[in-house]
């Protein structure tokens, strides 16, 4: 018999569960608690129900946890990478920043990513798997315990794509943002996606207010195909129109992420097409400098055109930051530090 993964349930889910096997569902509610508020990780440890009922429980079920592997500590800013081992032995990265507002922690959503975009070292050897939601949360729980801090916010934006594993993010949202554990607002988390459309409209339906984050790269459909095969399956101006559709249910202000590559995407011409295309829509361009990735020839943006792009977009009107640069030197890129680990084995 195959045990089930008691902290992959929601709430609703684990009483649901508790009833199927005869037990009470309050007794559900305090195993949730004890399991996304103290984040206890084996079933032996929750003394608040019986030790009958834990042998019982222990029986059909067990609390699946991630293991740290290796942590790795930037020198030049406070970025912390860690390396996860999962439990079928696949490995995971998450990174957490300190900004001045905070912690910030981003995680993954799938071991590998069958998106394929060319500049993104996740996806070089397709998708592996999705991660379950109990493996998502566990990426917020090892780390709060090994650092002994409590994060504040939360971006989905290590590997994978969140949309392309929906249901397990959605359990995910609703189990991080339960009052019974972490309770962390939906305000301080952003899911991030390269633009898978129907899921767009899909999130907009669910009523919860997290941030969203396209990963546009360029304003031009022909050009955004060459960089991201997902272009070829929705067009910019179908992205947009999902955008709308976003904000008009969530009120909440979308942000695009764009990666400078020197020559393809940071000229005068690509600046107009995007405050063309931006105009009126509630939102923010975030410009990340490439970090450069082995598979990928193309380089960064050089510091003035960085610069330059920043400015003329906002001159047009279109809020702009650029994103700094943050633990270069512990390969922060998406992926790359998995990546780097497999090779070496
Ligand atoms: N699949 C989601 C989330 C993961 S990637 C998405 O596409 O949004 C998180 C962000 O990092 C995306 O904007 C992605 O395009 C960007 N990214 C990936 N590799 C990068 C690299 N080498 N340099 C700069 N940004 C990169």
């Amino acid at each position: 018999m195959r045990k089930i993964d008691l902290k992959s349930f929601t709430f609703e889910e684990i009483k649901e569960f508790f009833i199927s096997i005869g037990e009470k569902p309050f007794r559900g509610n305090q195993v949730f608690r004890w399991i996304h508020k103290n984040m206890v990780d084996d079933i032996e440890y929750i003394t608040v129900i019986s030790k009958g009922l834990r042998d019982k429980l222990k029986e059909k079920c067990y609390i699946d946890n991630i293991r740290i592997l290796e942590r790795f500590d930037s020198k030049i800013d406070d970025t912390k990478k860690y390396l996860f081992l999962l439990n079928d032995g696949n490995i995971i990265e998450s990174v957490i920043m300190k900004y001045k507002h905070g912690i910030s922690l981003c995680l993954s959503t799938q071991v590998g990513c069958k998106m394929g975009c060319k500049f993104c070292a996740s996806t070089k050897d397709g998708l592996i798997r999705n991660l379950t939601s109990a493996q998502i949360v566990d990426q917020v729980y090892q780390i709060q315990k090994d650092l002994n801090i409590n994060i504040s916010n939360i971006v989905l934006m290590g590997s994978g794509e969140p949309l392309d594993n929906y249901q397990n993010v959605m359990k995910f949202l609703s189990i991080i943002h339960d009052e019974h554990g972490q309770n962390i607002s939906y305000r301080n988390i952003t899911l991030s996606t390269c633009g898978v459309v129907p899921r767009i409209y899909d999130l907009a339906d669910e009523n919860i207010p997290i941030n969203l984050s396209v990963s546009l790269h360029t304003p031009f459909n022909e050009e955004r195909k060459k960089i991201m095969p997902i272009a070829k399956k929705y067009s910019i101006k179908e992205i947009i129109k999902a955008c709308r559709y976003y904000v008009s249910k969530t009120n909440r202000r979308i942000t695009f992420e764009y990666t400078l590559i020197e020559g393809i995407n940071d000229g005068y011409k690509d600046v107009i097409e995007l405050a063309d295309l931006l105009r009126g829509l509630i939102c923010h361009v975030n410009l990340i400098p490439l970090n450069p990735i082995e598979e990928y020839i193309q380089k960064d943006s050089k510091a003035k055109s960085v610069k330059t792009f920043h400015k003329e977009l906002e001159k047009k009107g279109i809020n702009t930051t650029i994103r700094r640069e943050m633990g270069r030197d512990i390969n922060a890129a998406c992926g790359q530090l998995r990546r780097n680990y497999i090779d070496k084995q």
